[in-house]
């Protein structure tokens, strides 16, 4: 009994002696009902959001702190549901694989998850990489270095000679057989066991090359390159073990496999016919658009010497497509998730996408509402992140203008809290 009330008082004390942050916002994005509302006090306990009140209200401790935001448009973090946080493609991309070590990689991952954190994202999905990125995930969670909250692919999927096979175009003497451990797949049973092995290797989600990509040295950036039977069963694997499946296609055929075998996002979608419109809403499957990779590569095509011959075409070709097919994909009624493919252009640009989004004819509340509560839902932490509400946990984003009238100052985030740290301010 003594024991018990002991605790009880160590408990109570602390929670006398807890500093609170108290954030005076100008306007706050009110996520859930898609409205600016003005003049807010946010409090902040730890690591979470203890309360939301009307008005500036002032604490009643010396022990606490206020933070200014009076002039600032204030919103919960930013999610991005694609990144590749291991690389940034350069003119000398296609030799690192031949000269970079892990470490290597690792040293340079950091530095793109600061950039990344302190643009306002405060979670990503990393889309694949070598499997740095869960060491990445889990220094960043052990508060090692800064970063945002990292949902990863680990190594993505491919079939021999597809999208994300790690020695496609190198030559035959490096080729090597990859199997399912390296992520490569050429049957049913390739396909469990390649989902196994990413569990096994800490991954949150699987991520398909369910067609050709623009990136990769290979004549196709659309054919379909899994069959429908690998395609289920990689997603009814992945849901025994808590994961689901995000689906890289540009090809309509591939995407309709990719849907239909019940993947639950579809990255690019860059040759979306209606029909599959269609049946992304019938199968509630969500699109990823990344305009931005899309217009960075085409603009990087351009500059001679930039990419391998082969990938030139494919480029120039697909990039500018996503913007157009986006805005039929919003106008049809398809559920958007915002996710740019960070790493094909540069980490901390993210924010880029937003403009692209409204340009295309989503409106600014509407491109934030995918960045933040949409996300949340496919990600299933739908009552922690994406809202600015009591019980969340403290990701809170601000910029100085107000982004339902200027959407491009959503690339200059100017107030970054995470998990109630201030990152940026
Ligand atoms: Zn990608």
């Amino acid at each position: 009994m003594k024991k018990l009330l002991l605790s009880f008082c160590l408990l109570f004390s602390f929670i006398l002696s807890a500093q609170n942050t108290y954030l005076h916002c100008g306007k706050l994005i009110d996520t859930k009902d898609g409205k600016v509302i003005t003049e807010m006090t946010v409090i902040v306990s730890g690591n979470k959001i203890t309360d939301v009140k009307s008005g500036y209200i002032n604490p009643k401790s010396k022990k606490d702190n206020i933070i200014d935001l009076k002039s600032k448009t204030v919103m919960p973090g930013l999610i991005d549901m694609h990144v590749h946080l291991e690389g940034q493609l350069n003119p000398k991309s296609y030799i690192e694989p031949f000269v970079l070590n892990d470490a290597d990689i690792a040293f340079d991952a950091q530095g793109f998850a600061k950039s990344t954190l302190l643009a306002g994202f405060t979670t990503v999905r990393d889309l694949g990489g070598s499997g740095v990125n869960v060491s990445l995930r889990n220094a960043i969670n052990q508060g090692k270095v800064d970063g945002p909250r990292i949902f990863t692919a680990e190594k993505s999927l491919a079939t021999t000679g597809g999208h994300a096979d790690p020695t496609n175009g190198f030559s035959k003497k490096l080729m090597g057989n990859p199997g399912p451990k390296e992520g490569v797949v050429n049957s049913v049973e390739d396909a469990r066991k390649a989902v196994r092995q990413r569990y096994k290797n800490g991954a949150d989600l699987i991520k398909i090359t369910a067609t050709g990509g623009v990136l990769s040295v290979a004549k196709s950036g659309q054919n379909p390159q899994f069959t429908i039977e690998e395609i289920k069963a990689i997603c009814e694997t992945a849901k025994d073990y808590g994961m689901h499946v995000a689906a890289h296609a540009h090809g309509d055929e591939g995407m309709q496999r990719a849907i239909i075998g019940g993947v639950k996002t579809i990255e690019h979608g860059t040759l979306m016919s209606e029909e599959t419109m269609e049946l992304m809403k019938k199968h509630d499957a969500y699109y990823v658009p990344t305009i931005t990779a899309g217009k960075s590569v085409a603009d990087k095509a351009k500059i001679k010497g930039y990419f391998p011959e082969i990938i030139v075409p494919k480029a120039l070709a697909i990039g500018p497509k996503i913007q157009s097919t986006f805005g039929k994909a919003y106008k049809k009624g398809v559920s958007i998730a915002f996710g740019t493919d960070a790493g094909v252009y540069d980490h901390g640009d993210n924010g880029k996408e937003f403009g692209y989004m409204v340009e295309a004819g989503m409106p600014a509340i509407e491109t934030i509402q995918s960045a933040t509560i949409t996300n949340a839902k496919v990600l299933e932490m739908s009552t922690e992140i994406g809202q600015i509400k009591i019980g969340f946990i403290a990701d809170i984003v601000a910029t100085d203008e107000d982004p339902t009238k200027n959407i491009n100052t959503m690339e200059n985030i100017v107030f970054v809290m995470k998990e109630g740290k201030v990152y940026k301010n």
